[in-house]
């Protein structure tokens, strides 16, 4: 794909081999980067996170839609991922936010990959690959502070930049950190962490090194830590209009990007109590009929939300009826509503004047945005809008 493909992608349609779909606005990923850039200072980059497909939304026309407004970078968390994004035509630069396998190293070198560095044994081993093919391989330092994930201790510090210094094959670009806590306002343990790093940012300069590109925050730190922005920030959720805490809500708009829709393939009156799906934990109990939609857990329906979701319909809010199948699920249409087979549901988004935000479902879920809108691209046919 190349720029002009993103900018026809307008014009792309559903197949129609399949009643069920997500529609991705990217004209909303677009805004949504443009409203992160407006919290920025004017030299401050914004990497896009485009890692699991995009948060499911699909990465290559994800990042073409975040460069048209500003996204200078783009952040993947897999070599795979990384590659993919060269290949669909992307050319800015492309980091991936944690080690790789030494066998994802020529491949990344030879399409111009930015690596991440969280130990002394990776960048041994990716120093020795580098020189043996006469190459240069640009690094981030990954400091932990606090998350106790992946990365250099601030006291291994120096160490690590005294250690790149007398490799060869391998330079510094950047200084990374990642919070574990940023998404709650004024968490003393994100001040720590921000604390942590600012201090170690220090101690790289004062020994005379230079850490390159310094970044921090994901969406949660660039809307509630301006101090956090430093030289970049990676905004991952926010691009998608998704917000990653309730903390967030009113201190920035987003225009969600992904909605989830299916067209009813049966719908049938059921007697008042009558059971519906595995193990029959539903049951009518007023006069109603059955809508069934042709998706299921293994479209990224949360199996753990069944006879706890609702969908819209003809404008109206319809409720889940039985446990969520793996390729379909069931909907209670009460009496007097009437639809016919065929008609259009949508699971998350808008119809009418209703809404149904990814929050929602996964509040049904137990679980976060993130991860309800990465399982949708499971199975589901994706149109751009
Ligand atoms: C996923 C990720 C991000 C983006 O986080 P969001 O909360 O989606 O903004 C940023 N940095 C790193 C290292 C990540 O892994």
């Amino acid at each position: 794909m190349n720029e002009a493909d993103y900018l026809n992608s307008d014009k792309a349609r559903a197949s129609g081999l399949r009643d069920a779909w997500i529609e991705v606005d990217l004209s909303a990923i677009e805004q949504n980067v443009r409203s992160f850039k407006a919290l920025l200072r004017t030299h401050c980059e914004l990497m896009a996170v485009v890692k699991a497909d995009g948060y499911g939304h699909g990465a290559a026309k994800v990042a073409f839609a975040a460069s048209v407004s500003g996204a200078s970078r783009f952040g993947v968390a897999t070599a795979l991922e990384a590659l993919a994004l060269r290949d669909e035509g992307i050319v800015l630069p492309i980091q991936v936010l944690s080690e790789v396998p030494e066998a994802a190293f020529s491949k990344l070198m030879d399409a111009d990959i930015i690596f991440s560095a969280g130990s002394k044994s990776f960048l041994v081993a990716l120093s020795a690959h580098a020189h043996a093919q006469g190459r240069i391989a640009r690094v981030h330092v990954k400091i932990n502070t606090g998350m106790n994930r992946i990365g250099f201790a601030p006291s291994e510090i120096i160490e690590a930049f005294e250690l790149i210094q007398a490799l060869p094959g391998v330079e510094v670009e950047g200084t990374f950190t990642h919070f574990a806590t940023a998404d709650v306002e004024g968490d003393w343990e994100a001040e720590r962490a921000l604390e942590t790093f600012k201090a170690a940012v220090t101690r790289i300069r004062d020994f005379g090194f230079n850490p390159g590109i310094v970044h921090a925050a994901n969406t949660a730190a660039t809307v509630l830590m301006p101090e956090a922005h430093f030289d970049m920030v990676r905004v991952g959720i926010g691009i998608y209009g998704l917000h990653p805490s309730d903390d967030t809500k009113g201190k920035i708009t987003l225009e969600p990007a992904m909605s989830v829709h299916a067209r009813t393939t049966s719908v049938d009156p059921i007697s008042i109590g009558e059971g519906v799906s595995y193990g029959l934990t539903w049951r009518a109990f007023q006069k109603c009929e059955i809508a069934t939609c042709p998706l299921g857990y293994a479209d990224g329906v949360p199996r753990l939300a069944s006879n706890n979701l609702s969908a819209l319909v003809r404008g109206q809010r319809v409720e889940g009826a039985g446990r969520v199948c793996m390729d379909q699920m069931m909907f209670e249409i009460p009496h007097p509503l009437q639809i016919e087979k065929g008609e259009e549901f949508v699971l998350v988004g808008k119809q009418g004047d209703q809404e149904i935000l990814m929050d929602e479902l996964a509040q049904a879920a137990d679980t976060i945005n993130y991860e309800i809108a990465c399982d949708f691209a499971l199975r589901l046919e994706r149109v751009y809008v």
